[in-house]
């Protein structure tokens, strides 16, 4: 599998990473950004001054707050992933409303925003089923790191255009989003820990409650910790599955994970957990959730499901490894393997403020969730500790 193959999956109608060159600017006055720049893959960040043109039609201007730190953003700068540099990462994020665009109705200056990164068109096959997550009407633009009229509005000091990503770009002190984008929450939630509401929260949480549909006494596992997994622990267990066993490389994630709601732990570099797993369960799990995308744990977590075990693929594998599942107990214990986007959201406008509504009550533990604030002067540093897998529940840029 090729990256062209991966982009003409995500559509037929876009060009495969157009040439951006320098742009005819389309009125209006640009302003100044700082952002952490994509320059070339497997290399550091660069941290540069760039130019952003104002928002163009249903489109929004944000100030972030708080940009989180996702493990797809290491795999973006390692070329593990299909996006073309030069590029803003940093898709899991919230902020204010600085600016909107013409033809904006869903929010307005100061309003508090988290940015999502699926921005469903409404009118594809795949919006009009009701899975908005899936939407093939903007998926080229996604891929293609633009917005919806096919430019960016990002340019560097010589007037060269950068890709925009994930539609979020929040490794930048602005970001210009489309407005379906730009979810707006209430105000007394704090931007801290609303950025996680974009990516973790969301993809973790509706793992469980959309895309599985786990019960009451279901049993589950969850491999890897990171935001996402120890999301889908608290959504179990909140979910009152039982048991719920949480298995990951580092023995200090086993406080977190039992905070989150795991009864069992698990460390993968110490043992392999498929024993433990299928005693502790009586014979496999109803649910399995991979939440890394190594292709290693997946095979692990493949062989710890029970008889119609359904297994959960939520980590992103990098697009070029493939892994060697015996499909031979497939139909014999009708089990079954999935994937997850997103959390299965149908409409993030109306997941993520009812999301927002739960942490307010403290269901959610969001506040466990942020364990360290860094800096944009910091990035490199993160993304490194991150690559070491030194980093416990999700560390969040902070913007001034
Ligand atoms: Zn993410
Ligand atoms: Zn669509």
């Amino acid at each position: 599998m090729n990256k062209q193959h991966i982009f003409s999956a995500f559509s037929s109608t876009s060009g495969l990473y157009p040439k951006l060159g320098n742009d005819e600017s389309q009125g209006g006055t640009s302003m100044k950004i700082k952002a952490a720049v994509v320059r070339e893959t497997k290399k550091p960040y660069s941290i540069e001054e760039l130019e952003l043109e104002p928002p163009k039609e249903k489109e929004v201007l944000v100030k972030w707050a708080y940009t989180g730190y996702c493990c797809t953003d290491l795999h973006i700068l390692s070329g593990e992933l299909p996006f073309a540099p030069p590029l803003v990462g940093g898709h899991e994020a919230a902020g204010i409303v600085e600016d909107v665009g013409p033809g904006v109705t869903k929010v307005k200056k100061g309003d508090h925003v988290v940015g999502a990164w699926m921005a469903p068109c409404g009118e594809c096959p795949q919006c009009r089923r009701g899975w908005g997550h899936l939407c093939t009407g903007t998926a080229g633009y996604f891929g293609e790191g633009t917005m919806f009229d096919g430019t960016s509005r990002i340019k560097d000091k010589d007037g060269k255009m950068v890709r925009h990503s994930f539609f979020v770009s929040a490794f930048s002190t602005y970001s210009v989003v489309p407005e379906i984008s730009a979810i707006p929450i209430r105000k007394d939630f704090p931007l801290e820990y609303a950025c996680l509401m974009g990516c973790c929260i969301s993809t973790g949480w509706g793992a469980v409650t959309n895309t599985a549909q786990v019960l009451t006494g279901d049993s589950v596992a969850v491999f890897g910790l990171g935001g996402v997994g120890l999301m889908a622990l608290r959504a179990s267990r909140l979910r009152h599955a039982n048991p719920i066993i949480a298995i990951d490389k580092e023995e200090d994630k086993e406080d977190l994970a039992r905070e989150f709601g795991a009864t069992h732990f698990l460390c993968n570099s110490k043992e392999n957990p498929v024993q433990r797993i299928l005693e502790v369960t009586g014979g496999g799990a109803q649910f399995v959730f991979e939440a890394t995308g190594d292709p290693g744990a997946i095979m692990q977590a493949w062989w710890s499901l029970g008889i119609r075990g359904k297994l959960v693929v939520l980590g992103i594998t990098p697009f070029d490894r493939t892994t060697d599942l015996p499909l031979f107990l497939l139909p014999i214990h009708e089990k079954s393997v999935v994937g997850s986007l997103y959390g299965s959201m149908c409409a993030a406008d109306i997941d993520i403020p009812r999301l927002v509504d739960m942490a307010m009550l403290n269901d959610l533990k969001i506040d466990r969730l942020v364990t360290n604030k860094f800096s944009l002067k910091d990035i490199n540093e993160v993304a490194e500790k991150m690559n070491k897998r030194q980093i416990r529940g999700r560390w969040v840029l902070k913007w001034d």
